[in-house]
């Protein structure tokens, strides 16, 4: 067999973070679950700092998150890249969809959006009803001359089949979305010139040769819309697999506002990576008890069944 054909079966993985806080434990559980996988698979991971957001690129956050994860163990061996360096690949790739026809240009306003009475999707935004889907040309200048719009992608009406989406995730197993009902036609660049997460999770993933996708939950919903704009791009389908989100003792998803369980009182608290690790690995059932633990230990002992039997939200108590 030759390499290439070696290379392109091993896993590769990857570390995705938005630097808009400090890393908290729900971070590091899917960014060592994703490492763990790679690692134990004898795999690749690579790192891509998120941060197209124009607020994310000045603050502290990106150096703090990359010390982090070094600090952890969590290794990487390609990267970092930033997705503020990538722009043109995400124009390429919008413009495509553009010059076939896909997409419109769009004016509501997020008030506009979240006024509408429509139903919400899992993760909470407004399913799109199809306001500016049909505007004329004149309208589009007459409008495009007052405010800029952003662009959405047209899904496939609800009796296409091409727009329902199924796949199976690694943990919550088959996965169905019919595009139609569940989200709408969606942005895949905002009114400010940010190209739209969705957009550019898809072509980063495949240039970089990521195939397996480890990341929380909560993003379980936006997956049928990646696998999508793969399709429509020609890009490789990655496996996926979405771990549990982890609770704040009161019920609360944990946010980057939760201070005692962010990296600074992580680290206070436990002094060092493999008595953090190992805690962390306790209370998720990632390993039997809370010992300590390096990263490459855990990865001895890895295996998905263990985050399988945790499918439910994991809630955190620190006494
Ligand atoms: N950048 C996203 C976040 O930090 C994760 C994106 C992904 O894993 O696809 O929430």
């Amino acid at each position: 067999m030759d390499t290439a054909e070696n290379n392109s079966r091993k896993v590769v993985g990857r570390f995705a973070p938005s630097p808009s806080g400090r890393m908290h434990l729900g971070n590091i559980y899917a960014s060592l679950v994703a490492w763990l996988s790679a690692r134990s698979a004898g795999g690749l991971m690579v790192l891509r700092i998120e941060d197209l957001d124009p607020r994310t690129q000045s603050g502290p956050w990106t150096e703090l998150l990359i010390r982090d994860l070094d600090w952890l163990g969590l290794t990487w061996d390609d990267g970092p890249f930033y997705q503020h360096d990538r722009i043109e690949r995400y124009e390429e790739a919008a413009r495509s969809l553009v010059e076939r026809g896909l997409t419109y240009p769009c004016f509501c306003t997020r008030a506009e959006l979240h006024a509408a009475s429509a139903p919400h999707a899992s993760d909470g935004t407004p399913v799109y009803v199809g306001t500016c889907r049909n505007l004329s040309p004149d309208e589009v200048a007459r409008r495009s001359a007052e405010r800029s719009p952003a662009t959405r992608l047209m899904v496939p009406a609800a009796s296409d089949p091409a727009g329902v989406i199924t796949f199976t995730d690694r943990v919550f197993g088959q996965q169905r979305q019919e595009l139609a009902r569940d989200c709408g036609d969606f942005l895949i660049r905002r009114s400010d010139g940010v190209f739209a997460y969705q957009l550019s999770v898809v072509v980063d993933d495949a240039e970089m040769g990521v195939n397996e996708i480890v990341r929380g939950c909560d993003l379980l919903a936006s997956t049928p819309r990646q696998i999508y704009l793969q399709r429509l791009l020609g890009l490789p389908e990655p496996a996926y697999a979405h771990v549990p989100l982890l609770m704040a003792p009161d019920g609360r998803r944990l946010s980057k506002r939760d201070r005692d369980l962010d990296m600074e009182g992580l680290r206070e608290r436990f002094r060092t990576p493999e008595r953090l690790l190992g805690w962390l690995a306790g209370i998720t059932g990632i390993a039997p008890d809370a010992e300590p633990r390096t990263a490459e230990e855990l990865a001895r002992i890895f295996s998905w069944d263990s985050i399988r039997a945790h499918r439910g939200n994991i809630a955190i108590d620190l006494a």
